[in-house]
């Protein structure tokens, strides 16, 4: 008895048909190149699903809230970045509610409690000039300042106005005094940065890059009214 020589029978090919032997000498019913695009189809259907799920990842993001019109919170590429630092407007302040959609409505600044027990004087964010002051609707007695760069900050729901338009003042100058002029629930500053194009950015992350801490989010996310700025 013979054990050892059997050959194991050869698996049938799909279509029934025996294999042949190929021009380059393969046995199997596929040529090396045959092979090697089978391999490379079974890599391709293993990474089908990371394909699928990145795919719809991004499509999520474009589709997705940050995508809407004027809430990146940076400057598009193209457009220049500030040339000076951005100084917190207040002397201490808490976050009370960020940049970005709210109620359906793009928030296009940062609202600041004042911590000083009312009266808090509101600094220029940078040195520049008082491009706008009056009343706006909603956003109450404004102040509107224009940098060197192009860059605006916006001061908005103050009590009184310490600037006219014109006026030409230096970082961290007495602009105003806090207050809820306008549509405003509580004494706040709404605060924004306005790129040269007059396209808000989060003030957030040039504001607070060091000086924020944990505790001064605490408040950040509040219910307010949907017409508050
Ligand atoms: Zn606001």
């Amino acid at each position: 008895m013979s054990f050892g020589r059997a050959m194991p029978p050869e698996p049938p090919s799909p279509d029934g048909s025996t294999s042949l032997t190929s021009r380059g000498g393969s046995v199997g019913g596929a040529s090396p190149a045959n092979r090697r695009m089978l391999r490379a189809f079974s890599f391709l259907r293993g990474w089908t699903f990371v394909i699928v799920f990145v795919g719809c990842c991004f499509l999520a993001g474009c589709l997705g809230p940050r995508a809407r019109p004027g809430i990146s919170p940076r400057p598009r590429r193209g457009e220049a970045l500030p040339s000076a630092r951005f100084l917190p407007p207040l002397k201490t302040a808490e976050v009370l509610s960020p940049f970005g959609w709210r109620h359906g409505h793009l928030h296009t600044g940062i609202d600041l409690r004042e911590t000083q027990g009312g009266g808090d004087i509101v600094y220029a964010s940078r040195a520049g000039r008082v491009v706008e002051v009056g009343t706006r609707r909603g956003y109450g007695r404004t102040v509107l300042l224009q940098h060197e760069d192009g860059y605006c900050t916006r001061y908005a729901h103050l009590r009184a106005l310490t600037v006219r338009r014109g006026d030409r003042v230096k970082a961290l100058q007495g602009i105003g005094i806090v207050g809820d002029t306008g549509d405003a629930t509580t004494a706040h500053l709404h605060f924004e940065i306005l790129t040269p194009r007059r396209r808000p950015i989060d003030p957030a992350p040039n504001l607070f890059k060091r000086q924020i801490s944990g505790g001064d989010r605490q408040d950040a996310g509040r219910r307010v009214s949907s017409r508050e700025h």
